[in-house]
């Protein structure tokens, strides 16, 4: 396996079992109507957005501008990323109570691998110091939100940052890139 991507998929998926059964132990009792409340309001805020945007390019597109479909063309990867991450919130809050549900939750590890890599190291034209060897020049190329040591041959994402660099467990990354 030499995908690097493929790697930090296998390690979140093993990371993400293994805390399964970590954290359930540990629900307290008022953990699931929290989630509920907060998922409920999540999706009312999304369906708006999503709302917001058909309607914006109803008004933009009787124009017939060019430009407006270019401006378009830039929220509707908006729009696509909002309507997927609205499925997973509706399969979560139908799921909740079945017993299907865990406490970090597919959402969650998807919004944490989406966090911004560069918030978490200063990236410079695509390459930043590596975090995981004594880098005296950046060697640690980013692209698509991934970061790969041309160096030492380190690679991670936002979640394998946190885990490698700092040290954190995969539910503590997770919840730190929410
Ligand atoms: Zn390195």
């Amino acid at each position: 396996m030499n995908d690097p991507e493929q790697k930090n998929q296998a390690l979140a998926r093993a990371g993400s079992a293994a805390l399964k059964n970590e954290v359930k132990k540990e629900s307290p009792e008022w953990a699931k109507e929290r989630r509920e409340e907060y998922l409920q309001g999540k999706i009312k805020r999304l369906s708006k957005e999503i709302t917001e945007i058909y309607q914006e390019y109803e008004r933009q597109t009787r124009d017939d501008v060019p430009h407006w479909f270019r401006l378009f063309a830039l929220e509707y990867k908006k729009v696509e990323e909002k309507e997927k991450r609205l499925g997973r919130l509706n399969k979560e809050l139908r799921n909740l109570g079945s017993g299907k549900e865990a406490e970090i939750t597919e959402d969650m590890i998807e919004q944490a691998r989406n966090y911004d890599i560069t918030k978490l190291i200063e990236v410079k034209r695509n390459f930043a110091l590596c975090p995981f060897h004594p880098d005296r020049r950046p060697s640690f190329f980013v692209k698509n939100n991934f970061g790969y040591c041309f160096a030492c041959g380190a690679s991670a994402d936002s979640i394998g940052l946190l885990m490698n660099r700092d040290g954190l467990s995969f539910p503590e990354a997770i919840k730190a890139l929410q």
